[in-house]
């Protein structure tokens, strides 16, 4: 059955070639939402995976990362905190830096977005380099708190990003 849905899923992944630089093959998860099947059995999957898990709260990682994040926050039942790219959190923020191909990029949480304590659930769409994920993991420390488990849609297995984010526990739906 398990096996059926992901198959499924894997149906409504579009492979974008040459998105959005040459070489690189964007995964392109937009008929995947566009298709209320498919959609409501990742997050029914998502929640599945996390096995009556007990989390405060969903992290989702801008901007893919806030859909998945708001629909498994919906059905776990817990609110939903957006980490974003820098300047864009209106209140004071952490903020983590991680290494680009070229250069280095960061994300920023709201200081009170999470107590001391808090056990979260982080989601995003893919994980490549693993690189957004861990500076993710990183702003969950700064407020206190600790990752339960990331949950990605894809996982680009050739990249190895997964092994970034040990020991966390990763859910991963999709493997390429
Ligand atoms: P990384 O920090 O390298 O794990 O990159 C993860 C982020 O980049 C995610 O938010 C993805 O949405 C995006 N991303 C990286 N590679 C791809 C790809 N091949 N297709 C679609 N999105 C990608």
């Amino acid at each position: 059955m398990t096996d059926e849905r992901v198959k499924f899923l894997r149906g409504r992944i579009r492979d974008v070639p040459d998105f959005p630089k040459e070489g690189i093959l964007f995964k392109d998860i937009t008929p995947l939402l566009a298709d209320v099947e498919a959609f409501r059995t990742c997050i029914q999957l998502m929640a599945e995976k996390l096995d009556g898990e007990s989390v405060s709260s969903v992290i989702g990682i801008e901007s893919r990362g806030f859909m998945f994040g708001a629909a498994l926050a919906d059905k776990l039942g817990v609110g939903f905190i957006p980490v974003r790219k820098p300047g864009k959190l209106p209140a004071a923020t952490y903020r983590a830096e991680y290494d680009l191909e070229y250069g280095s990029d960061a994300v920023e949480i709201h200081q009170d977005a999470l107590a001391p304590g808090d056990r979260v659930v982080v989601v995003d769409d893919l994980i490549a380099t693993g690189g957004t994920a861990k500076a993710t993991k990183d702003l969950v420390h700064q407020c206190g708190a600790q990752v339960a488990a990331f949950v990605f849609v894809i996982n680009l297995l050739a990249l190895e990003g997964t092994k970034k984010l040990t020991p966390t526990p990763i859910i991963t739906l999709l493997d390429y």
